[in-house]
């Protein structure tokens, strides 16, 4: 099964895209994202330790997602199912950091997939975003709303708005993903690992376009 890192700015569609290949094809889904909001519902050390940077829009420092990584892939269900890295990395320094882990672990690379969305789509994207807060299913109030309105179509949760995607939170996230994880695109570009996907279709004309690329 091939490894995947999923790689774009926040609204791209990473999570959504992840989560519906790995549903088709039994990939694990790692988001760092998603793992560090676990730990703040549980007010964990970690989830007290990420909340600060993360309320900001800014990034957690490298040493505490490099920690969640290493231990989410270094399993024998990622080793026979494959991963789907969504959300890491997303500097240099943690790209680096990814290398040296997948040696150790005896993984490999095999694509990364950027995928392109223009920044007046992605604000729409993030601001309409809303999270089930039991299940994490991830909805958007114009172009994949629930069946009823604020409830969650899988399990009943009610839903909400995560507080780093109201306007202000996100215009920062976007200035330090064009500071900090753009310049990923040249580090995996120069490696023959990348892949550009168009990223502004629907979601399931999205799918196909990737599947398309990606020869699946
Ligand atoms: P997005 O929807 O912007 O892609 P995520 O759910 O992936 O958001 O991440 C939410 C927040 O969690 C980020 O803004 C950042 O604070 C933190 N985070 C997630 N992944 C990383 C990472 N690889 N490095 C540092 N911080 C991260
Ligand atoms: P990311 O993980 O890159 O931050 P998400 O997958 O969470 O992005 O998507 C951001 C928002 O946009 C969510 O509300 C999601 O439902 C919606 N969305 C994602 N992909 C598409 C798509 N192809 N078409 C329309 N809406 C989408
Ligand atoms: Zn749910």
């Amino acid at each position: 099964m091939a490894n995947y890192v999923f790689l774009g700015p926040p609204g791209a569609g990473k999570g959504t895209m992840s989560e519906m290949l790995a549903e088709r094809d039994g990939h694990v889904h790692v988001s760092t994202g998603d793992i560090l909001r676990a730990e703040m519902k549980a007010d964990t050390d970690l989830g007290q330790q990420a909340r600060s940077y993360i309320d900001a829009g800014h990034l957690v420092p490298d040493e505490v997602v490099a920690a969640i990584v290493t231990k989410a892939l270094d399993t024998d269900e990622v080793r026979t199912r494959g991963f789907i890295l969504d959300g890491y990395p997303r500097t240099v320094p943690q790209a680096k950091r990814l290398d040296a882990t997948l040696d150790a672990v005896k993984l490999q690379l095999d694509r990364v997939v950027l995928f392109e969305v223009g920044q007046e789509l992605l604000i729409k994207r993030l601001t309409g975003r809303r999270i089930c807060r039991e299940c994490g299913a991830v909805y958007h109030v114009c172009f994949t709303p629930p069946k009823q309105a604020d409830v969650c179509d899988k399990c009943g949760g009610s839903l909400y708005q995560r507080s780093d995607d109201s306007p202000e939170t996100v215009r920062e996230r976007l200035r330090v993903y064009h500071e900090q994880t753009e310049p990923l695109i040249a580090y995996y570009e120069s490696r023959g690992l990348l892949l550009r996907v168009p990223g502004h279709q629907r979601k399931h004309a999205g799918f196909a376009v990737l599947c398309e690329h990606l020869h699946l």
